[in-house]
């Protein structure tokens, strides 16, 4: 589907960013390098990593629908960095501004089984998976797909939260209480466990008037449900790389994405590509091209939101991208001093472990 442009915003405009965390942050850097101002609205936003680089911030609860009145009136298109946002919020700010991506794509993206139905529709494989909403579905769930599965919530999980793997002799009321079943409105799915032989994601921006460019594949390898360390690109072969491309574009496209979109993917050991997940926003596996190509993805969101080209997606190098999780942080002095590395902090005050602080970025001769 192609659309009409959006109305080209000059440097100089405020973009509303719904969301204060890192990628906030980078995006609000990358919008200041072009000359555009952005204003952060999130409950959390007060001296949040977003906050401490924009030029205003709303502190106000995402149902705050006068706060969000004055904070849509106030900037020339909204965006977020956090997929979650509730899409009444979105439909509120919508009768004032332009807010992409938005909200029919976000209810797909907030929900694991709107966001597998909506893959397996267009063709593209998923892992198997069977909604669970009590211990006595987990445990058909996991007789029929299983036994080796992992039981997700359906909405707000990330970095392995919200997540139990069952295998032969689990106790599936076990699992269904640790992802927090029974509590008001937790909902679950199980999915049949995936012997990958590695993880990619491919990371697509697009236009409103259909335009799009993809990042190379890369791989990402997680510690603990959270991801460690991005190799871009990833050493896959080639047709599997053009699979992850050609699935992540399709995704895009049906969803009629304008901003950046990245689709999470394993690859099992025979090549197959299936779909694990997907974030409308930059994510953490495309924080590589901030050093390592022409343009990186927070620029990418910045000039898809604004009706501007978007830019070359040109690899200057290969990569390595490492996060800085809890107390990793602390090497700051010794990371500075490594030649080479490029370091980006995310201004956090406390270093609680789980906690991402910042990355690093190793650039490599390209292969
Ligand atoms: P997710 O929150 O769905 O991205 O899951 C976090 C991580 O858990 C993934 O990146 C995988 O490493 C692992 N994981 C999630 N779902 C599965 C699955 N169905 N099979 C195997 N590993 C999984």
């Amino acid at each position: 589907m192609t659309g009409p442009s959006l109305p080209r915003l000059a440097p100089g405009s405020t973009i509303g960013m719904l969301g204060a965390g890192q990628l906030g942050r980078m995006t609000a850097l990358a919008a200041a390098r072009l000359g555009y101002k952005t204003h952060v609205f999130a409950p959390d936003a007060a001296g949040s990593p977003a906050a401490q680089v924009s030029a205003s911030a709303t502190v106000a609860d995402w149902n705050d629908l006068g706060a969000l009145e004055r904070f849509a009136r106030s900037v020339d298109v909204v965006t977020l960095e956090w997929e979650n946002v509730p899409v009444a919020t979105v439909e509120h700010l919508r009768r004032f501004t332009g807010v992409h991506p938005g909200p029919n794509l976000l209810s797909v993206a907030q929900d694991r089984i709107a966001e597998k139905s909506f893959v397996n529709g267009l063709g593209i494989a998923t892992a198997p998976w069977r909604p669970a909403n009590d211990a006595g579905e987990v445990a058909r769930a996991a007789a029929e797909i299983g036994p080796r599965c992992v039981l997700k919530s359906t909405r707000l999980g990330y970095d392995g939260k919200g997540q139990a793997r069952l295998d032969e002799g689990s106790d599936p009321a076990a699992a269904w209480s640790a992802i927090g079943g029974g509590k008001p409105g937790v909902a679950g799915i199980v999915e049949g466990f995936v012997t990958f032989a590695c993880e990619v994601s491919v990371i697509v921006a697009r236009g409103a008037d259909g335009a799009m460019v993809a990042y190379p594949a890369v791989e990402n390898r997680h510690k603990d449900g959270i991801l460690d360390v991005t190799i871009a690109p990833a050493q896959v072969s080639a047709a599997t790389a053009a699979e992850a491309d050609r699935i992540a574009r399709r995704i895009a496209e049906a969803l009629d994405l304008v901003g950046v979109l990245a689709v999470e993917m394993f690859v099992t050991p025979d090549g197959a590509v299936l779909v694990n997940e997907m974030a409308p926003r930059p994510h953490n596996s495309g924080h590589w091209t901030m050093d390592a190509c022409a343009t990186c993805q927070f620029e990418q969101l910045v000039r898809a939101v604004c009706g501007l080209p978007l830019g070359s997606v040109e690899r200057l190098a290969d990569a390595e991208m490492t996060n800085l999780i809890g107390d990793d942080v602390d090497r700051w002095p010794d990371l500075l001093a490594e030649p080479g590395v490029r370091l980006h902090l995310y201004g956090k005050a406390e270093a609680r472990p789980g906690r991402k602080m910042g990355h690093v970025n190793r650039l490599l001769p390209r292969r």
